[in-house]
């Protein structure tokens, strides 16, 4: 365990908790048990969800960190906990798409399931009374959200962390289909990935079968919610085994 022992709550989300420790420039970073869908309007609570996410976007995180990404993420703590670095967080969620499904199908009306040629990488301004509305990089200069450089760092680490995880799912016969990154600036003025990187945040195909092994399992009503996000953790903890 590390030597930061937790303060006081700083924030409380939909799915997770951030505390202050004793050092100003780190967060303990507590993954609940919550599910939230459609911008909170589809709730669930189910035991074990938090570990899960909190063992998952640990592993992954480490993997980029030693890949050579910057990320905020320092050390897992516990079984639900993980120690961060605080950042401020750019109001932008940056969503890769290597297969089309989810929101892009509904809004452009094009074929569920298409292997894209290359990467689609979109940014939404992350309001959750405006329900994350899509936006392009000049609204994004325009009002401030980020600047040009920002913008040209948050692009490359995007597409370098979308080469890394297609690689590591690809090992472990999962298809990376899309998933969302959020990024920050810590007390240093380094930008950093931050947020979690998990089956809540990201699409996940089984090569194999096909199978969702995500949060569209909670979503759609699929069922067997829980046993997907611990497959994925059975084959991440599998991984060079
Ligand atoms: N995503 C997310 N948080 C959001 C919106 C999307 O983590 O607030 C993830 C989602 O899990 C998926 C990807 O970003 O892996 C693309 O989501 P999409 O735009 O298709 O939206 P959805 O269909 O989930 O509303």
């Amino acid at each position: 365990m590390s030597q930061a022992a937790q303060k006081s709550l700083i924030y409380e989300g939909k799915a997770k908790r951030l505390y202050s420790t004793d050092d100003p420039n780190t967060v303990l970073i507590e993954y609940k048990d919550s599910f939230t869908a459609f911008n909170g309007e589809k709730r669930a609570e189910m035991s074990g969800k938090g570990r899960l996410n909190n063992l998952i976007s640990s592993a992954i995180f480490d993997y980029l960190a030693k890949n050579g990404v910057p990320v905020h993420f320092i050390e897992r703590v516990d079984e639900v906990r993980q120690l961060a670095a605080r950042v401020k967080i750019f109001p932008l969620e940056v969503v890769v798409r290597n297969i089309t499904t989810g929101s892009i199908v509904k809004r452009l009306g094009v074929a569920e399931g298409m292997k894209l040629p290359r990467s689609l990488m979109e940014f939404y301004y992350k309001d959750d009374a405006l329900k994350d509305p899509l936006i392009t990089e000049d609204h994004a200069l325009l009002f401030g959200w980020a600047a040009e450089a920002d913008l040209k760092t948050i692009k490359e680490i995007t597409l370098r962390v979308n080469d890394l995880l297609k690689d590591f799912f690809e090992s472990i016969d999962i298809m990376l289909v899309d998933f969302k990154l959020e990024f920050g600036r810590d007390n240093d003025g380094n930008l950093l990935l931050a947020d979690e990187i998990s089956p809540d945040t990201c699409r996940f195909w089984d090569v194999l079968t096909g199978d969702r092994l995500d949060k569209d399992r909670f979503r759609k009503n699929l069922g067997n919610v829980l046993d997907a996000y611990e497959e994925i953790w059975r084959r991440i903890s599998r991984m060079g085994k």
